[in-house]
C-alpha cells in the first residue's frame, strides 16, 4: 500500500496553534488581564428566527410518516435552488436551476472541484491567500504559481500575461485582505482566462458584505464569466451557518473545456461521491431568502459592518494604512513602525491584550500586515479600539 506522498509536501500550519499557545502563556502569566479576540474568522451572532423556525418545522416533518424524507437529490432540493436563482436574478444574473449545486459549505466544494481537473494543470493563487486553495492543490500534486498581492496593487493584483495558468483562484471580497475587485478588474481576469483557455474559481463567500452598489457580488455580473468561471458561495458568513453547514456552487452549462461540459462532470462527481445536504438544513437555508430572513440577516451583517467601522475609525485616527472593512468583515492593516506581523501580534497582546492574526500566516506578502475581523461582539470591539487608541496616542 502506497500513500499519496503529495500530503508529505504540505507545510504544517502553525498559525492558529501558535496564536493559541501565545494567548495561553500570556493569560497564565497575567490572570488579571482580560483578553479580547479580534482574530477569529467565525461568526458570533446566532441563526435568525426564520431560519430556526423553518428548521424546527422540517424536524417535525421528518418525524411524521407522511412528510418524512429519505435521500434527497444530491445536487439539492429545488425549493432552495429556486430561492438562490431568484437571489441572483435580483443582481441581474440569470441562472438555470441545474446550474446550481447545494453543498455542505464552500470549503468542501473548493476542495472537491479539483476532482474534475488533470494534475498537469498549473494553478494561480494570490499571495497572501486563503490557505485552502494552496493545500488542496498540493494534495493533488499540482504546480502552483503565486501572484504578488501587495500595497502597490492595493491587494487587488491583475493578470500578468507572463504567467501562464490553467486554473485561477479569485476571492472577492478577499480573505484575508478584505479587498474587493471592481467590474473592470474582474473583466481583465475574465479576458485573461479566456485568452489562456483557463478556468476561474471565484470564491464569493463574503459577497453579502458588499454594500457598494458599484461592486460586483457575483462574477457572473461581468460579461464573459459564464464561459470561464465557477462560483462558490456559502451561508456561513451570510447567515451564521458556520456550524450548520450549507453553501452552493454554480457551474454554468456554457462552461466547456475539451468538448466537455463541466456541469455534467460535476453532476456525475456529486451523484457518485455525495448524498446531499440534510433536508432540515436546506429548509433553514431557504428561509434566509424569505422577506423576514433577508431582513434579519441584513441586521446581523450591519452589526458586523458597524464593528468594522469602529475598527477602521480607530485606524484612521492613528493614520494606519489598511484595506477592507467597508465591503468586507476583514480589516487588513499595515503594522506600524515597520513591525513584523508577529512583533505586532506580541505588541498588541502585551500592551492592550488584543489578539489578531499575523498576516505572515497567509503568505510571504502578508509579512508586515495584520488581520482583524469584525465578527466579535460590539462591546469587545469598542473596548479593543479604546485600548488601542489610548495606548497608541499615549506612546506618541
Ligand atoms: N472561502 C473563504 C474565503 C473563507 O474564508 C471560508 C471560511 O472561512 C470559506 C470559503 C469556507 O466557508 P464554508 O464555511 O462555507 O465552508
Amino acid at each position: 500500500m502506497k500513500i499519496n506522498r503529495n500530503y508529505l509536501n504540505l507545510e504544517a500550519s502553525y498559525l492558529f496553534s501558535t496564536i493559541a499557545q501565545k494567548v495561553k502563556a500570556y493569560s497564565e502569566a497575567n490572570p488579571d488581564k482580560s483578553i479580547i479576540k479580534l482574530g477569529i474568522g467565525d461568526v458570533t451572532l446566532p441563526l435568525c428566527k426564520d431560519v430556526v423556525s423553518a428548521m424546527s418545522d422540517a424536524v417535525k416533518e421528518m418525524g411524521q410518516k407522511e412528510t418524512f424524507k429519505g435521500y434527497g437529490p444530491e445536487q439539492g432540493y429545488d425549493f432552495l435552488k429556486s430561492a438562490i436563482k431568484d437571489y441572483y436574478k435580483s443582481h441581474n444574473v440569470e441562472l438555470e436551476l441545474d446550474e446550481i449545486f447545494i453543498s455542505d459549505g464552500a470549503k468542501s466544494d473548493l476542495g472537491n472541484i479539483l476532482d474534475l481537473f488533470d494534475v498537469d494543470n498549473t494553478v494561480l493563487v494570490q499571495d497572501p491567500v486563503y490557505p485552502v486553495y494552496v493545500d488542496t492543490n498540493i494534495m493533488a500534486g499540482r504546480r502552483i504559481l503565486y501572484l504578488n498581492s501587495n500595497e502597490e496593487n492595493g491587494f487587488l493584483p491583475l493578470p500578468d500575461n507572463s504567467q501562464k495558468a490553467d486554473i485561477i483562484y479569485l476571492c472577492s471580497p478577499n480573505n484575508p485582505t478584505g479587498a474587493v475587485y471592481n467590474r473592470e478588474q474582474l473583466k481583465l481576469w475574465i479576458d485573461y482566462a479566456k485568452s489562456n483557455n483557463a478556468l476561474i474559481l471565484f470564491d464569493a463567500a463574503y459577497e453579502c458584505f458588499i454594500s457598494d452598489e458599484n461592486l460586483p457580488r457575483s462574477i457572473y455580473e461581468i460579461e464573459g464569466a459564464n464561459d470561464c468561471a465557477i462560483e462558490f458561495c456559502s451561508f456561513s458568513k451570510t447567515a451564521g451557518f458556520t456550524g450548520t453547514r450549507c453553501g452552493y456552487t454554480i457551474i454554468p452549462k456554457t462552461l466547456v473545456y475539451e468538448d466537455t461540459m463541466l456541469n455534467k462532470l460535476w453532476l456525475r462527481r456529486q451523484t457518485t461521491k455525495f448524498n446531499g445536504v440534510p433536508y432540515i438544513v436546506q429548509k433553514g437555508a431557504a428561509a434566509v431568502f424569505s422577506e423576514n430572513g433577508q431582513k434579519e440577516i441584513m441586521e446581523n451583517i450591519s452589526y458586523y459592518k458597524e464593528n468594522a467601522k469602529i475598527i477602521t475609525d480607530a485606524l484612521d485616527k492613528l493614520g494606519i494604512w489598511y484595506t477592507g472593512g467597508k465591503n468586507s468583515p476583514y480589516i487588513w492593516l499595515k503594522c506600524p513602525n515597520n513591525m513584523s506581523s508577529w512583533e505586532f501580534f506580541d505588541y498588541l497582546l502585551n500592551n492592550i491584550q488584543v489578539v489578531g492574526t499575523p498576516g505572515a500566516g497567509f503568505g510571504k506578502n502578508g509579512e508586515g500586515y495584520f488581520r482583524l475581523t469584525s465578527f466579535g461582539s460590539r462591546e469587545n470591539t469598542v473596548k479593543a479600539m479604546d485600548r488601542l487608541l489610548k495606548f497608541a496616542l499615549a506612546a506618541k
